[in-house]
């Protein structure tokens, strides 16, 4: 199934400023805007309040003023390569931003496939603004539901990247949600969140969520449903050294090809932490020396159809991990947390979008 990204703008792809601080530090009247900006998030003055007054202080912006503030805007690195992956992978890319459309245009030459923004006049202003054209956060989710409507595809397709309260009600709306370089509000509200100057890496983080999802709805080819079982209690050892994290190449018919953690299946009658200890020596030949329990996750395997509850906890251990199980493992590595391995098997990828992370 192909899936859709949403871009939210100022804040997001703009890295803490929006497009229209860039144009009023250009044209002045960055002091008025600068209270209008915190009017609006306030809750003072509406969307349209706002767009309405920026306008007036807007009278001289050019087509060409405008080329050039995007330019010399300070971008997240990485829009186009990403862009590019999603095309690749016959995914979707999409902007929706409050700001201005003869700013948020200029994504499509970036690799966006579909910009969606508030309506105002042609540049420079020769009309008035239209208030009903300018979108508010509730709008969001409306020109969302129509994007994948159009697409057909469900909700747990899509994932938003967003930084501010404005896309709260998208964030609300989607289950796939990443925070970028967000406030905490909306940091709380979202799965997964990413700090730092790449939209590849929060990229990588939604994709993460998106097989997640895909796990979890465990389609069949053919578009049959497997028939699911289990439940069925396993344990996995997430075991960190030197920031990395061990993981290994699946073998077995449960998730063949993907990177897991060491682990496996709880026996009858045994204790969880003891399963760790035992799962971990027979795979790797590692002995655990401490461990802690991280949390549970909940997935059907996709390529099997069964259900698992994995218990992860975090151990660690000295020595050089062993292929001691030749049919299950095919080789093991470090991984830095930031640089995951991919795919990455469903029980992992889930506790991937749980936020958590190794300190
Ligand atoms: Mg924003």
């Amino acid at each position: 199934m192909t899936a859709l990204h949403i871009f939210d703008m100022d804040g997001t792809l703009l890295r803490g400023t929006t497009a229209a601080t860039e144009i009023s530090r250009r044209v002045g009247g960055l002091e008025a805007l600068a209270d209008l900006e915190r009017g609006f998030a306030a809750q003072e003055i509406t969307a349209a309040e706002f767009a309405v007054a920026t306008h007036t202080l807007w009278g001289e912006v050019t087509g060409e003023l405008v080329a050039e503030v995007v330019a010399a805007a300070p971008w997240i690195e990485g829009i186009e390569e990403v862009c590019r992956d999603i095309a690749a992978r016959g995914e979707h890319s999409m902007l929706i931003t409050m700001s201005p459309d003869f700013f948020a245009g200029h994504l499509l030459e970036r690799g966006i496939e579909v910009v969606r923004a508030s309506a105002w006049p042609p540049v420079p202003f020769a009309a008035p603004i239209d208030p009903a054209g300018i979108l508010n956060p509730a709008d969001k989710v409306r020109l969302a539901a129509d994007e994948l409507a159009a697409r057909g595809l469900p909700r747990s397709a899509c994932v938003a990247y967003g930084d501010s309260m404005s896309d709260g009600p998208l964030f609300a709306f989607l289950e796939n949600t990443v925070a970028v370089n967000a406030d905490v509000a909306l940091e709380r509200s979202a799965r997964v969140a990413y700090r730092g100057g790449d939209l590849r890496e929060a990229y990588a983080r939604g994709r993460v969520l998106l097989d997640a999802a895909r796990g979890r709805g465990s389609s069949a080819p053919g578009g049959a449903t497997a028939p699911v079982r289990g439940p069925f209690v396993g344990v996995s050892a997430v075991v960190v050294r030197d920031g990395r994290v061990l993981f290994g190449r699946r073998l077995g018919s449960l998730g063949r090809g993907t990177w897991g953690f060491p682990g496996g299946k709880v026996d009858a009658g045994e204790d969880p932490a003891r399963a760790v200890r035992r799962e971990l020596l027979e795979e790797t030949g590692l002995a655990a020396r401490a461990l802690e329990a991280i949390g549970w996750t909940s997935d059907v395997i996709p390529s099997s159809g069964e259900h698992f509850i994995t218990l992860h906890h975090l151990v660690s251990a000295t020595g050089d991990p062993a292929v001691l199980e030749r049919d299950k493992v095919e080789s093991w590595r470090w991984f830095a947390w930031d640089a995951l391995p991919d795919p990455v098997f469903a029980p992992a990828a889930s506790l991937i979008a749980t936020g958590w992370r190794p300190a």
